[in-house]
């Protein structure tokens, strides 16, 4: 899986959208605050970057909330198991594979 951080700032509307939406498709991030966090701050500024959220996925960069672009980047989506509706990450490109639900145990199969 590739490292994803989330450049952000407290009061960034956006970047709370943001966030639900990375829990939701249980990406798993480290977030920096580029309010408080002068190194994060300068990062951006080396690459002429102003603005947040800013997403670091793997080694690209995307600047601002773009659903389409994360997902394009990171390299597994969320199924939910039919029995129990619990939401399993699945890798992408891996042909058909056999899931197991850690919940329920219902054992399915996805192409991904
Ligand atoms: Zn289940």
């Amino acid at each position: 899986m590739k490292d994803v951080i989330m450049f952000t700032a407290q009061t960034c509307s956006s970047c709370k959208i943001a966030k639900n939406f990375l829990f939701q498709n249980k990406i798993q991030f480290e977030q920096k605050d580029i309010n408080v966090d002068a190194k994060a701050r300068e990062e951006l500024l080396r690459r002429n970057i102003c603005g947040v959220p800013t997403f670091l996925i793997g080694k690209d960069y995307v600047t601002g909330f773009n659903p389409t672009k994360i997902l394009k980047l990171v390299d597994h989506r969320v199924r939910e198991c039919k029995k129990c509706s619990t939401k399993i990450r699945v890798p992408i490109n891996k042909g058909t594979l056999k899931i197991k639900c850690s919940e329920c145990a219902n054992e399915f199969s996805v192409d991904t």
